[in-house]
């Protein structure tokens, strides 16, 4: 069993008795296989893992996803003792931040399209937070996600401008065999929402279609779009599925062939 560590003194203590190197994986709690894949990458790769738990409020821009973000703390500590991970770091929000976040990241070029144009303020709470755990754990390489791929492409962005000593690895996106991505957030869907997002996990990934035609048929099958576009070799979307506090969205994107 690896070890629980809430305070940020705590984490410099035990910090400084690792040695060789460090893999680190940042995450928002709620671990399914897709976040597995990415702490056993870690493991695979670096000397030690430390995996990070922490549903960062600034990056939330509606209260009542924040509210209802899934949290499984027991069941993502069994996940990482299973898999060999050093450290649990669970931290207060009081405690990452000192300064009641009046210092932030800001980018001001990738975050205002895609998920920034209806995600206000996301991407400068989560630039904000990686910035201060890669301070903290100093790791050799931290491992995220391609399923949140201007996420990735955010961080791997604010490495090179801050010549911040770490390797960004980005892994693949785990699915469901009938193709539906893995999300802490699926946990919320109705049985009607996760046949919702599995059409719209298909439909994103049907290259017969243009992304006019993608939007069309979203839209005629009650999903909300926010976004259907292609960039950077891929296709990427987000909708949005049921209403009200029970209102879930979606993300994801495919490389194009
Ligand atoms: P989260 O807990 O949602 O903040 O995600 C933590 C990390 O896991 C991020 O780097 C995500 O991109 C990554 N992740 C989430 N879902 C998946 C998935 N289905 N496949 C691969 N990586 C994922």
């Amino acid at each position: 069993m690896g070890m629980i560590v809430k305070s940020i003194t705590d984490l410099r203590t035990t910090r400084s008795t690792l040695t060789g190197s460090i893999g680190f994986v940042p995450t928002m709690g709620a671990l399914h296989a897709g976040h597995e894949e990415l702490i056993k990458r870690s493991t695979k790769e670096c000397n030690r893992t430390i995996v990070s738990i922490f549903v960062n409020p600034t990056q939330f821009d509606s209260t009542s996803d924040l509210e209802k973000y899934p949290r499984t703390l027991e069941r993502d500590l069994e996940l990482l003792w299973k898999n060999n991970v050093t450290v649990a770091f669970i931290p207060d929000v009081t405690d990452l931040y000192p300064d009641s976040y009046t210092y932030r990241v800001s980018e001001e070029k990738i975050s205002d399209i895609l998920c920034g144009t209806t995600r206000p303020g996301h991407f400068s709470g989560m630039l904000t937070v990686v910035l201060k755990l890669l301070m903290l754990v100093n790791p050799t390489r931290a491992y995220f996600g391609e399923k949140d791929y201007q996420q990735l492409k955010l961080i791997e962005g604010m490495v090179e401008a801050l010549f911040l000593p770490v390797h960004i690895i980005g892994c693949p996106t785990v699915r469901e065999e009938n193709g539906l991505a893995l999300s802490s957030r699926n946990a919320r869907l109705s049985p009607q929402g996760r046949e919702l997002a599995l059409f719209f996990a298909r439909t994103l990934a049907n290259f017969t279609l243009s992304v006019e035609e993608i939007r069309e048929v979203l839209e005629k099958n009650s999903l909300r779009v926010d976004y259907i576009e292609e960039r950077w070799g891929r296709r990427l979307g987000a909708v949005r599925v049921g209403s009200g506090v029970d209102e879930v969205r979606l993300i994801d994107n495919v490389k194009l062939p």
